[in-house]
């Protein structure tokens, strides 16, 4: 075996371990249990707790954990000892079925939007075995769902574990209607692309607004931004490399199929892509590589930085969510066919991605809505605010001639309608990608591009696999009830497409005149997260969580106030930190320039020597102090007025008040930048930051 084969998934209770430490009958019922979702029964629990045990223990563990993904967006752990103390003084090491599958957090202080009162804060975690247990830090990691006292979902697992089981059901009911017998299960797939940025963690340790929000609040724009493009794909550097191979090694011990890593558009930006796997795995991988990231970052010391826009003016990191349907034959649904009845059904699963996208614009806006997302979206480097499609002019020219039923009109009668014969030499050869597109079409899957690079992929994947399988649904709907399958089925491309292709978009995303166009066709623009919000409680969307059992209205609603709490709370950190760094860092810093100019410039005019460059200097940093003052103590006025209330007045406040008050004291304080010694300058500057590795 190589060195990778004897470490990729060294860390992980997978099939394998799972094989050779269960008894046969105690593997066939978790098998089971994991493949149709069954509940453990307690013996069986027993055995496998008892199996995790000592395989973690050999490998060096000492404590379990239940590793959940609550509202916070980041992954919560609540180590707690394998240690059992004996009446006689000595210890045993425990851990039973009952631990394995249920856990009861203090879960107080998670966000849950009002679901759980105060004084009822339990919350329950119970094991969700179709993801592997695994070690991290000397711990066994149990994945479990968290949800309250009343069995609603305080997490992030629970629902896509909702959705991933919907699609399963819709799809099968449409395999079925195309004779499809074979499959048994079907399973959404995910691979997200994750970008990063990487910079010296002794500068960054010197920025307050990066350690405390992640992004420059304040900085002027280097002489040398991105305007070369000399980094994409450029060789990487010695420093650099030796992260990204100790990244890997440790993300392929936890069984993550880390597999490329290579340069990004902005200097210092970096991306690193999985091989797809089922959307549940593939959730939780990119949680454990975003902590894994951070983690490695520290010990070659660099930072990591994952947020959406850690330095203005230069590109932002996002995450690109690659989408497709699985079979457990093998079979990947969104690949056109080779014969002109597999053709019909692609097309079929096309048109209903197609309707999905057009009618949840607003979901799918909102599944990658935050206060950091604003900073990037419809800033010409990534998709805009505005969702459309990307089929490629190949695909769009068949769906054409579809509507216009040309097709039909020359098909041959003993042949489905729909079944394009030149379809897969056409799809395949649409390699050429638009990457201004929010949703594209890249051949054999969707991709997602609006993703901020520090979310979780949670949201955006079970409100997609919501989506795409209520459209099945209504067209199992129309074709169980048609009495003739070819016509039917024709026919509902046909509308379909007919209905919704207003959603489809080939052009460039980033220009002026698709804004115009786009407000043309009716489609929404949301520019922002409290844009956006709103439209989770529409009544269109309760209805489709509550039919579907995804989200019960008040998950639906305690969400809403989550997201526009997060939103809120996200700014006024950012402004907190300002006034914090213009008060005990920047002006401070000014004025001992200040006073440096001062006293050469006292001397000199003592001298009677020129000192134009110390008048003319001293006399434009005070200006700019002054502002600079001015607009700090407006933005603490602010923030003192905020409304406490409503959420989305608060929300709408920080993004109508807050917002261009912080952006007018930055920008002050960026001329200040120019103007001050570098030595005296309190932070470190952007070139530095960017180009020191
Ligand atoms: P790109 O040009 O965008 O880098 P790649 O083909 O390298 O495209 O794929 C990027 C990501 O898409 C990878 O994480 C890959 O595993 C994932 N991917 C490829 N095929 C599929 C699929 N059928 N379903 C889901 N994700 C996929
Ligand atoms: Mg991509």
């Amino acid at each position: 075996m190589s060195r990778i084969e004897e470490l990729f998934g060294s860390m992980v209770f997978n099939d394998v371990v799972m094989q050779e430490r269960l008894p046969e009958d105690t593997y066939a019922a978790l098998k089971r249990t994991m493949e149709v979702g069954k509940k453990l029964n307690p013996a069986v629990a027993d055995v496998v707790a008892r199996a995790m045990k000592d395989w973690a223990i050999e490998k060096g563990c000492t404590h379990f954990t239940h590793w959940f993904q609550p509202m916070t967006g980041i992954t919560a752990e609540k180590h707690e000892g394998f240690i059992h103390p004996m009446d006689d003084g000595t210890v045993i090491m425990k851990f039973s079925g009952k631990e394995l599958v249920k856990g009861e957090p203090d879960a107080s202080s998670f966000p849950n939007g009002g679901l759980r009162a105060t004084f009822e804060a339990r919350g329950y975690t119970a094991w969700d075995p179709s993801s592997y247990a695994f070690i991290k830090d000397n711990t066994l990691c149990i994945p479990t769902v968290f949800y309250s006292y009343n069995g609603e979902a305080l997490d992030k697992k629970t629902p896509l574990l909702r959705s991933m089981e919907l699609m399963n059901k819709q799809t099968l009911r449409i395999l079925k209607l195309f004779g499809n017998e074979e499959v048994t299960h079907v399973t959404t797939s995910v691979g997200p692309e994750q970008e990063y940025f990487l910079i010296d963690r002794d500068l960054y340790r010197q920025r307050e607004d990066l350690i405390l929000t992640g992004r420059t609040l304040f900085g002027a724009k280097p002489p040398k931004g991105q305007e070369m493009e000399n980094h994409y794909y450029g060789a990487i550097k010695p420093r650099v490399y030796a992260f990204m191979q100790e990244l890997d090694d440790e993300l392929w011990k936890l069984g993550v199929l880390a597999k490329t890593e290579h340069n990004e558009a902005a200097p210092a930006q970096h991306e690193l892509a999985p091989i797809y796997t089922n959307s549940n795995t593939a959730t939780d991988h990119n949680q454990l590589t975003m902590e894994m990231m951070k983690k490695v970052a520290e010990r070659h010391d660099l930072a990591l930085l994952l947020h959406e826009k850690p330095f203005a003016g230069v590109n932002g990191s996002g995450k690109h969510n690659n989408w497709s349907i699985s079979t457990n034959t093998g079979v990947n649904l969104l690949e056109p066919g080779e014969s002109p009845a597999e053709n019909a059904q692609f097309l079929l699963f096309l048109v209903a991605v197609i309707k999905a996208v057009d009618e949840y614009q607003d979901l799918l806006r909102i599944s990658v809505a935050s206060a950091g997302n604003d900073n990037r979206l419809g800033g010409n480097e990534a998709p805009p605010a505005i969702i459309s499609m990307f089929l490629g002019d190949d695909l769009t020219e068949i769906l054409h001639s579809i509507e216009a039923e040309t097709e039909a009109a020359h098909a041959d009668q003993s042949e489905m309608k729909v079944g394009v014969h030149i379809l897969p030499r056409f799809i395949r050869d649409t390699t050429d990608r638009n990457r201004t597109s929010p949703f594209a079409f890249t051949g054999n899957k969707f991709e997602f591009r609006s993703l901020g690079a520090p979310q979780s992929i949670s949201a955006p994947n079970v409100i997609l696999n919501t989506i795409v399988a209520e459209e099945l649904s209504q067209f199992a709907d129309i074709l169980e009830a048609a009495e003739d399958f070819q016509t039917a089925l024709h026919q509902l491309i046909v509308d379909t497409v007919k209905a919704h292709k207003r959603i489809i978009f080939n052009g460039n995303g980033y220009a002026q005149e698709w804004v115009e166009e786009a407000e043309k066709r009716g489609l929404l623009n949301l520019p922002t997260t409290v844009d956006a919000l709103p439209y989770f409680i529409n009544e269109k969307n309760i209805q489709l969580f509550t039919k579907h059992k995804i989200y019960t209205s008040e998950e639906i609603h305690s969400r809403y106030e989550i997201y526009l709490d997060t939103y809120t709370r996200t700014v006024e950190i950012e402004a907190l930190t300002m006034i914090d760094m213009v008060s005990k860092k920047i002006l401070p810093a000014c004025i001992q320039y200040s006073d440096l100019i001062g006293h050469s410039l006292a001397q000199k005019k003592n001298l009677g020597l020129s000192c134009d460059a110390e008048e003319g200097l001293l006399s434009r940093i005070s200006n700019h102090m002054s502002t600079l003052y001015q607009k700090n103590e407006a933005l603490i006025t602010a923030h003192h007025r905020c409304p406490k209330e409503d959420p989305l007045e608060a929300a709408t406040y920080y993004r109508d008040t807050i917002l261009p008050l912080m952006a007018a004291l930055r920008q002050t304080a960026d001329a200040l930048e120019m103007l001050i010694g570098e030595e005296y300058w309190p932070l470190p500057s952007y070139t530095r930051m960017l180009y020191s590795l």
